[in-house]
């Protein structure tokens, strides 16, 4: 295969000798779960963030998990969220014995639509106060999701939410690093939730980051994280207290992210900005030859959202009417064909078997989800790519494009 045909994946992590470096160390220290590297990653990120409080966890979904538990979600509550994610933000509510109460996106940032929450929240308001309370399960949490590392509007999401008194979780998977102005997205709501997944903005494999500026929500999340252990009587590594001396208050978790783990971490926490830079300079790249190419119109092709504060974890471009995915599809076969790897984010939760019988909803349920989901296409967006590739991406795009409008 000549170079100019190799597959180009849609997502590759971007792992230099430092972070192979520093987990060799770690494994040289003899100490290969929690410790000291993961207590440091802590401090690091939690400084990076501007908060008091950073928690690793070995997934960001445990995260979301820990933190709905430390704000109190429990059987018959309900907790809000919008269809247009992963399962991860969702079946967390389940393992809390709580149920999705789904609200529309915004078609172009994909994110929930502030006023369709609004709507919901008044609307259901008696769930939480006077005579109905308790009635239809109350609204216990929001969780907002920033898709693609596009912020929600947090200051609309907050004003609202602070009406009806109702927490908010931020699942900020895709929101590293942190653009130079503004809050640090995932930092506005109670708690914020960072993945560090394989195909995530920092990549350990598997890990997790917990933000809060609540010390009674940090600490619940602390317990409950490693076994419900009561780390005042034990202090696991570094206490003179013997080990086996430690009590158990709750019946916690084991979501703990290991030292090798965390030394990846640090090591890509210190990288993030570089990798940051790298990505948007592909995705203004890819903005600009597809201007250039004169495909864009609301109806047949649409850009993401340019977003400053974006962290260019996704760049989705949108195709077609969205009544039908046939335009998407097409594209995606004809990029496939010219080796270009491309993904899908997301197939809306409503659609998925498990929430859709569960919950009994149809496709129309939620119009602008669905027709997002018929439009996206999710293109590589990765420090990795060299610029011949990303031409190669571009070109591909606009064939693709091309070829499909005379298929269709
Ligand atoms: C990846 C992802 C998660 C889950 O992250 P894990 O670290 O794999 O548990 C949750 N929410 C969103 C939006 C994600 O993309």
């Amino acid at each position: 295969m000549s170079l100019n045909t190799e597959f180009i994946p849609f997502a590759r992590p971007d792992i230099s000798e430092a972070e192979v470096e520093a987990v060799q160390r770690v494994l040289r220290s003899g100490w290969l779960t929690t410790a000291s590297e993961t207590a440091t990653f802590e401090r690091e990120f939690a400084a990076a963030a501007g908060v008091p409080h950073a928690l690793a966890v070995n997934s960001a979904t445990s995260g979301l998990h820990l933190a709905l538990e430390a704000l109190g979600v429990g059987p018959g509550d309900r907790v809000v969220l919008s269809p247009y994610t992963f399962t991860s933000t969702a079946e967390v509510i389940r393992y809390l014995g709580a149920d999705p109460l789904f609200v529309d996106v915004d078609p172009h940032t994909r994110n929930i639509c502030p006023t369709r929450l609004a709507e919901t929240l008044e609307r259901e308001k008696d769930s939480n106060t006077g005579e109905r309370a308790g009635h239809r399960g109350r609204i216990a949490a929001v969780i907002a999701v920033h898709i693609g590392g596009v912020p929600c509007d947090m200051a609309a999401i907050t004003m609202i939410t602070r009406r009806y008194q109702i927490p908010v979780v931020e699942d900020a998977a895709h929101c590293l690093p942190w653009p130079p102005d503004g809050p640090p997205v995932g930092t506005e709501g109670d708690v914020g939730i960072y993945s560090f997944y394989a195909t995530k903005p920092i990549a350990v494999g598997e890990g997790g980051m917990v933000v809060t500026r609540d010390d009674a929500t940090a600490r619940r999340i602390r317990l409950m994280r490693l076994h419900g252990i009561d780390r005042d009587v034990w202090n696991r590594y570094h206490s003179s207290t013997p080990s086996w001396q430690y009590d158990v208050v709750e019946a916690g978790y084991k979501y703990n992210l290991p030292d090798t783990a965390a030394a990846i971490g640090r090591v890509q926490l210190a990288r993030s900005a570089a990798l940051r830079s790298a990505r948007a300079q592909i995705a203004a790249r890819y903005r600009q030859r597809i201007t250039a190419a004169g495909i864009v119109d609301r109806a047949s092709v649409e850009l993401p959202v340019d977003d400053p504060r974006h962290s260019h974890h996704l760049f989705i471009l949108s195709v077609g009417d969205g009544a039908r995915p046939t335009l998407r599809d097409a594209m995606i076969a004809r990029l496939t064909e010219l080796g270009v790897g491309t993904s899908v984010h997301y197939r809306p939760l409503h659609l998925m078997t498990y929430y859709r019988t569960r919950y009994h909803l149809a496709p129309d349920d939620f119009p602008r989800a669905l027709v997002a989901y018929h439009r996206a296409i999710s293109l590589p967006l990765y420090s990795g790519l060299s610029e011949p590739m990303v031409e190669r991406i571009c070109d591909a795009v606009i064939d693709a494009h091309r070829a499909s409008m005379q298929d269709g």
